[in-house]
């Protein structure tokens, strides 16, 4: 182990994560993150030389060998055998990232010109997929009365226009399935939730607003009531490592500031009482 791996904190050291749509974008760099905080990671996803190349680079700075699993989110065959491959591999399966997306063809953006097989497509993968995915994680998790699972859903939940109606539909679609998963899964103590990015330079954004990395960023930051910080895949993954991290720990800052508080108040208290007395 080198002493760069070392000197990382490892938040998810003994977890077992599944992420699909893992090969690119913000699946890659959540895979690379967690991979360096100590999880055992599966890359699922349909682009199988991209994944390979991944899982292989993120092995490089990681405990563990991260592995790749071909997958196809709208065929439920391969979501449970992508499931029973990382138990198998691993024992359990602590983490389902449901990641894989699509944002739809331009013809997305006008009712008019949209088809509905277009509309299908992309509520196939990126509701039905996401459906599946929580569907075979529970399969797994309800037993041990604990997971996470987590999705990656879309600013366009909040904010209207930009984008495809195909797109936003199945995003709201992804946000309802996680509300009514809590409450369901929640009695498990299997904790559910979504991370809402707004446009981040990956692929997928580079393809739909016909822009470079730069421009994608520069898109966004000129829309943003927030100027400066520009959003990438990174920051994506660092709000996922977060969700994921189940475990608050106490670490040494608070404790002390805790037991400062306590003995002050103590000492407050006691003074009361003589004041009191007298
Ligand atoms: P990306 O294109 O880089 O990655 C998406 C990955 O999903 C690809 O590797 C692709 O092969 C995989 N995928 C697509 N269909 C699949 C299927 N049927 N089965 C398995 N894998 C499949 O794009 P990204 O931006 O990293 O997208 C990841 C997620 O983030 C998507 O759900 C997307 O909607 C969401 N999102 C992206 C942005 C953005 O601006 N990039 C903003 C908000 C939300």
């Amino acid at each position: 182990m080198s002493s760069v791996l070392q000197s990382v904190s490892r938040r998810l050291a003994g977890k077992v994560a599944l992420i699909t749509g893992g090969a690119s974008g913000i699946g890659a760099a959540t895979a690379r993150l967690f991979a360096q905080n100590g999880a055992k990671v599966v890359i699922a996803d349909v682009q199988s030389s991209l994944g390979d190349s991944v899982a292989k680079e993120a092995s490089s700075n990681s405990q563990h060998p991260v592995s790749f699993v071909s997958c196809d989110v709208t065929k439920e065959s391969d979501v449970e055998s992508a499931v029973d491959a990382v138990v198998s591999a691993h024992g359990k399966l602590d983490i389902m990232y449901s990641n894989a997306g699509v944002t739809g063809d331009s013809s997305g953006h006008q009712i008019l010109t949209v088809d509905a097989e277009e509309l299908r497509r992309v509520l196939d993968i990126n509701v039905v997929g996401g459906f599946l995915c929580a569907k075979h994680a529970a399969r797994v998790m309800i037993p041990e009365k604990k997971g996470t699972i987590l999705f990656t859903a879309s600013v366009v939940t909040d904010t209207f226009g930009l984008f495809a109606h195909t797109y936003t539909a199945s995003k709201h679609g992804q946000v309802g399935l996680v509300k009514n998963l809590c409450v369901e899964l929640g009695q498990y103590g299997i904790r559910v939730n979504a991370v809402s990015p707004a446009a981040v330079p990956t692929p997928m954004a580079m393809k739909a607003l016909g822009l470079d990395r730069k421009g994608v960023q520069e898109f966004y930051a000129q829309k943003s009531a927030l100027k400066g910080p520009l959003l990438d895949e990174k920051d994506i993954a660092e709000a996922a490592l977060y969700l994921a991290d189940g475990e608050r720990r106490l670490r040494p800052g608070p404790l002390i500031l805790l037991l400062l508080l306590l003995f002050y108040y103590y000492y407050l208290l006691e003074y009361s009482v003589i004041i009191r007395v007298i």
